[in-house]
C-alpha cells in the first residue's frame, strides 16, 4: 500500500524523462481524466467510457449493471421529448425543528441544491409517454439521499391529486434511502399524506405505477412505492424497509442470497416485474395504453373480459386488470374529459 504513491511518482518520472512534458500526448492524458469509471459489478469490473453509459441508459454495456441515475436524466430517458411541464417547483425546504447535526439542516439543503440543481428530492411534472398523458415524478439520490421531508411528501401528494383530477395515470420512479431525519417525525407523516392521495386516485379508477431503483428503502417503500397498481423494479435494485444488517442483528439469522433485491422481491411475490432500464419507456407505454384502453370501455364488454385466471402473476395483484375495469365502471364522468 505504501508503495503505490511511490510507484506511480516512478512512472510519471520516467515518462517525463522520455518524452518532453509539453505537446498532444500530455494534452490527451488529461483529457481522458475522469472520462472512464469502474463497473462496481465486482464479476464485471471493466472500464467503461462514461459517455458510452449514458448513450446505453447509464447500464453497464458488459454486464448490464444499472447505474443510479439523476431526476432530470430519468425524465430525459423515459419521457416524450419535449412534453415536460414541471409542476410545484416553487417548494423549498424550512427547517421545522431547527436541526443541526455536525451542520444546521439548511446548510446541507443549500448544499445539495447547489449540488444538484435542484430544489428538493424529486421533481414532478406532466409528460407524456408514447402519447399518453400522465404525471411523472423522479426521485434523486444525489439529493440528501433521495430523502423523503415535508417537501417531498407534498410535492407528490400534489402531483398525485394533479393526475387525479385531470383524469391522468401517475407514474412515480423511486430512489430514496427513507424518511428525512432532519425533519423527524414531520417527515414520517408524509407517508399518511401521499397514502390518502393515493386512496383517492385508486377511488376515481386511475392508474398508477411504480418503478423501484436502486435504493428504495424505509419511509418511502413503506409508503407510495408499494401501494401501486404495478410496481416494477430494476435489475438488482435494492428494495426493502429496514437494512439487511439491522434485520440480521434482529432476528439473530442469515439472510439469504439476494435479499432485498427486485429479483429476490419478485421471486417472493412483492413486485410485478423486473425490467430492464432499456425497455422501461416501452414497458410503461404498454401499461398505460392498457390502463387508458380499459377505461375507455363500456362496463359491459370490459366485465366480460375481465374474469382471466392466470397462474403467471406472483402476486394477486399483479393482475392490474379487474382493478382498473371495476374502477372504469364508476369513473365515467372523468370519460368525458379526456380524448
Ligand atoms: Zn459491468
Amino acid at each position: 500500500m505504501a508503495q503505490q504513491p511511490k510507484r506511480g511518482a516512478g512512472g510519471k518520472e520516467a515518462r517525463e524523462s522520455k518524452e518532453p512534458a509539453v505537446g498532444p500526448e500530455r494534452k490527451r492524458r488529461v483529457q481522458t481524466e475522469g472520462q472512464f469509471i469502474k463497473c462496481p459489478n465486482r464479476s464485471c469490473s471493466q472500464s467503461l467510457f462514461i459517455k458510452d453509459i449514458e448513450k446505453n441508459f447509464h447500464c453497464c454495456k458488459s454486464c448490464g449493471h444499472h447505474f443510479r441515475v439523476g431526476s432530470r436524466r430519468r425524465v430525459e430517458i423515459t419521457i416524450d421529448p419535449g412534453t415536460w411541464v414541471e409542476l410545484f417547483d416553487h417548494l423549498e425546504s424550512i427547517d421545522p425543528l431547527q436541526f443541526k447535526g455536525k451542520r444546521s439542516y439548511l446548510e446541507r439543503i443549500k448544499e445539495s441544491q447547489e449540488k444538484t440543481g435542484l430544489r428538493d428530492a424529486v421533481i414532478c411534472g406532466e409528460a407524456r409517454i408514447e402519447g399518453i398523458p400522465l404525471v411523472f415524478c423522479a426521485m434523486d439520490f444525489q439529493f440528501m439521499g433521495g430523502s423523503m421531508g415535508s417537501v417531498v411528501g407534498e410535492k407528490i401528494a400534489r402531483a398525485i391529486e394533479h393526475g387525479t383530477k385531470n383524469g391522468w395515470a401517475v407514474v412515480i420512479v423511486c430512489c430514496s434511502g427513507g424518511a428525512r431525519m432532519d425533519e423527524g417525525v414531520l417527515s414520517l407523516m408524509q407517508m399518511a399524506k401521499t397514502s390518502a392521495a393515493i386512496e383517492r386516485h385508486n377511488a376515481a379508477g386511475l392508474a398508477y405505477i411504480t418503478v423501484l431503483s436502486d435504493p428504495t428503502m424505509a419511509g418511502v417503500s413503506a409508503s407510495y412505492a408499494f401501494l401501486a397498481d404495478v410496481i416494477i423494479g430494476e435489475p438488482k435494485a435494492m428494495i426493502g424497509f429496514a437494512g439487511a444488517r439491522v434485520i440480521e442483528q434482529t432476528i439473530r439469522k442469515k439472510l439469504p442470497e439476494g435479499f432485498q433485491t427486485a429479483e429476490f422481491l419478485l421471486k417472493h411475490g412483492q413486485i410485478d416485474m423486473v425490467v430492464p432500464r432499456s425497455e422501461m419507456r416501452g414497458t410503461l407505454a404498454k401499461i398505460l395504453r392498457y390502463a387508458t384502453v380499459q377505461r375507455q370501455e363500456t362496463p359491459r364488454t370490459a366485465k366480460a373480459r375481465s374474469p382471466k385466471p392466470s397462474g403467471s402473476s406472483a402476486r394477486a395483484k399483479a393482475e392490474p386488470v379487474p382493478e382498473l375495469v371495476g374502477a372504469a365502471s364508476g369513473g365515467s364522468a372523468k370519460k368525458s374529459r379526456r380524448r
